[in-house]
This record gives structure tokens, sequence and C-alpha cells, in this order.
């Protein structure tokens, strides 16, 4: 027997930036019933539980700047906010700066960045080499000029940022629909609903998709080309032989091999693979630990030549293959069918800004907040990209 159910806005995808942007909804006085899908409620490979949970300023395009800044006000308040009948959601943020290494290659791109963040009010420092060793006694800073630090970003628990979101907007009215979203019933330029695999449907008038690595197919469900693809990108879980007694900022070698501490003083590590083919592949590998992270880490920090490899996984970044940034908003033709898609990387950190600024469009039609149109399905149509020079 078929059933149905009627809401005013469906979200397809319940990780941070669905449950961002229902709480944002719900909070700021959205006036309607709203669903969100998610077909997997352990998230047990939903890319945000699998992220590292970073945030940063340093960014080269003024819209990422701005998302990043009002998020990191955010998280700062993050437990206060989602305290829910005098429980507060735990998050364990960091504010030990982003550290970006910079060499005799990178150090101009840098420089030029650093300028300009501090032009949008952001307090980037530049680094000499003994001001970088104060922050990391261990570092070889032999082929190294300087640094750029960004004091007060960090990283925290993205586990416990999911489960505060989840557990507030649930407070609020909203209504997690733990259901596999399997088609997108549309009439022309007008949408209808949704159709999940257990054969409901629910009806609506607008829909967003936030469906994170899936954007893609959610999309091409409603006749909707959006060109974000599934990545795998690993993580490496690593002791040292002597652990540091210091804090460590989330550090960015020219290389493009990235360090912080995990719980315990151990280290997490990565970079990202750039011949990784696109693909729902989770399979966690140490040959690239071996063969890519361990010689540049080893050098940068001579200690991890003794280092244990621990553990580690594999999550998902969903590539906009257009220019490697978020799709955020309406489609142009499609009125009702939103986006916040494609964020390549950093849609962990921006989901407290895509979420307030997506709301506001969906409520009152335009952005007060953070003016993301330099964001918007448009550029792709009109063939602009927008691009970021700091994907790490
Ligand atoms: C290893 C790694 C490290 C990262 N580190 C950082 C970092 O330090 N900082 C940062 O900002 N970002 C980081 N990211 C990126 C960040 O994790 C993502 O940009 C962000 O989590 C995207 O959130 P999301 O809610 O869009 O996607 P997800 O968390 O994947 O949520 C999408 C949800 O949609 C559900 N869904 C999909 N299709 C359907 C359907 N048809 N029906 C119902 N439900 C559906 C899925 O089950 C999923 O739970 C990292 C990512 C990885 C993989």
């Amino acid at each position: 027997m078929s059933r149905e159910r009627t809401f005013d806005l469906l979200i397809i995808g319940g990780g941070v930036m669905g449950s961002s942007l229902a709480y944002h909804l719900a909070n700021d006085g959205f006036d309607g019933r709203i669903g969100i899908f998610e077909k997997d409620p352990t998230y047990e490979k939903a890319s945000t539980v699998l992220s590292v949970g970073g945030i940063r300023r340093q960014f080269s395009t003024e819209v990422n700047v701005h998302l990043s800044r009002y998020s990191l006000a955010f998280y700062e308040a993050f437990e206060e906010r989602m305290e829910v009948e005098g429980i507060r959601p735990e998050i364990d943020f960091k504010p030990r700066g982003y550290l970006f290494l910079g060499n005799e290659k990178n150090w101009p791109i840098l420089l030029k960045h650093q300028a300009f963040q501090r032009s949008l009010g952001v307090e980037t420092q530049l680094l000499t080499i003994d001001e970088t060793l104060k922050l990391i006694p261990d570092l070889n800073p032999e082929d190294l000029v300087g640094s750029s630090f960004s004091p007060g970003d960090g990283y925290m628990d993205p586990h416990g940022v999911l489960q505060g979101f989840v557990r507030k907007a649930k407070h609020l009215g909203v209504e997690y629909l733990y259901q596999e979203v399997t088609g997108i019933l549309r009439e022309g330029r007008r949408l209808e609903g949704v159709k999940t695999k257990d054969g409901t449907t629910y009806t609506c008038r607008s829909i967003v998709n936030a469906a994170g690595p899936y954007a893609g197919e959610v999309g091409r469900m409603a006749g909707i080309e959006i060109p974000v693809v599934p990545v795998r990108r690993m993580v490496y879980l690593i002791k040292p032989p002597r652990l540091f007694e210091y804090d460590l900022p989330l550090v960015i070698d020219p290389s493009g091999v990235y360090f912080l501490h995990e719980a315990g003083r151990q280290i997490l590590t990565g970079k990202s693979r750039k011949e990784e083919p696109a693909g729902f592949n989770f399979q966690w590998d140490r040959t690239y630990f071996h063969e890519e992270i361990w010689p540049p880490l080893a050098h940068r920090i001579p200690l991890f030549d003794e280092l244990k490899l621990m553990s580690g996984w594999a999550g998902l970044y969903e590539i906009n293959q257009w220019d490697f940034n978020g799709i955020i908003g309406e489609h142009p033709e499609v009125r009702g069918f939103y986006m916040a898609v494609g964020f390549s990387g950093h849609g962990f950190q921006q989901a407290p800004g895509v979420g307030k600024a997506l709301s506001e469009w969906i409520r009152l039609g335009r952005y007060e907040t953070i003016d993301v149109r330099p964001l918007g399905y448009e550029r792709i149509q009109e063939g602009r990209k927008v691009l970021e020079e700091e994907v790490i």
C-alpha cells in the first residue's frame, strides 16, 4: 500500500550541511514543516564524521573567508547554542591555529594571501623561522623561509558537532526521516515531492540537495546536472616515539602533507592524492602512507622517522569538478530546488555559514549575513569559476 506525507521543505542529507541548514531555518523562524532525509542513521560513511574537523580563515577568496569567519564564531559558542534541556554537546574545539609552512616556491603565494586576509580583518600573521620553531620546536626548517599562522582557527570533533546540530534541530521541531530518497517528482519546472525506498511519497514544493558525495546522484533524480563527484581521501593515525608536550596547530607542509594532534597526543596526518579517481571507494591503503606521506613527514619532523602507524580511515570529499568550491543557493530555473553541495574538502568548516546564508535565501529571498551569490549554480551555466588557491 503506498503512503503519502506532506511537508513544506524537504532536505536530502542529514550530515553537517543539511543539519546546519535545518537548525538555522527552525531557529530563525521558518514558517512550515521541515523534514530531513538520512539514509544511514549511524552516519558510518558520512563525510562529516570521517573528516578531521578543521576550520581556518586562510582562504584566497572573499566568500570563503566570510563563510569561515561566521562559522568560527558559531563553533566557538556551539556547545552553548546547541544546549537542549540542560545538556550540551561536547565538540572539544582546540583553537590552536592553522600554520601554512612556506618554502621558496609557495612563500610569495602565502604573502599575497596574508595581505588579502588582513584586508578582510583576519589576523593572519607571517612568522619567521625562529617564531615558527617556538610553536613547533621539533620542526626541521632547512628548506623553509617562514610560515603563515592564523591564531584562533583550529580543529574539533566533527561527530560531536553533528550530534549537536541533529539534537537541537529535532528539539526545534525538525523531523528526521531515516529513509533513502530514490526519486524526485518534478512536473516541468515545478517540484512536487520525493519518493523513498520504502515506497512512500512525500509531497512538498521545496527540496534541498545536501547529499554530500551523493549530490550528483540526487541532482540527476531531479534532472539537474551537478558536477559533484565522490573522491577518496585517507587519514592516518600515527604515534611518534616521543609524544610532544606542546600543542600542535593544524600544520600544512609545502609538500601538501598536513598533521594535527588527535586525542592522547597521537597525530593525525594525510595528503590529498591528486590522481585519485572518482568513486565510492572507502578502502584504506597503507602503501600510500609509506610512499607519499611518511617521507615528507619525516623530513619535516625528523622524530617521525621512527613513528608507528596505528590505524586510519578513508572518507569521501564531495569534489565540485567545476571549480572545487561549494555550490550554494536556488536553481535558476527549477525554483524551489536548493543546493548546498560540492565543498571539495572544506564543507565541515563552512556548514554554519552555509546553513545561515541558505536559510535566509529560503525564508527571505535574499542573503543578509553572508553574500554567497558568487557560489551560486548560475556560475556554472555562465561559465564562471571561483578560483580558490587554498584547497587542501
Ligand atoms: C578525510 C576527510 C577530511 C576532511 N577534513 C575536513 C576539514 O578538516 N575541514 C573541513 O571543513 N572539511 C573537511 N572535510 C570535508 C567535509 O567532511 C565535508 O565537506 C562535509 O562533511 C560535507 O558535509 P555534508 O553534510 O554535505 O556531507 P555528509 O556528511 O556526507 O552528509 C550527507 C548525508 O546525506 C545522506 N544521503 C545521501 N544521499 C541520500 C539519499 N538519497 N537519501 C537519504 N540520505 C542521503 C548520506 O547518508 C550522508 O549522511 C573532510 C572530508 C574528508 C573525507
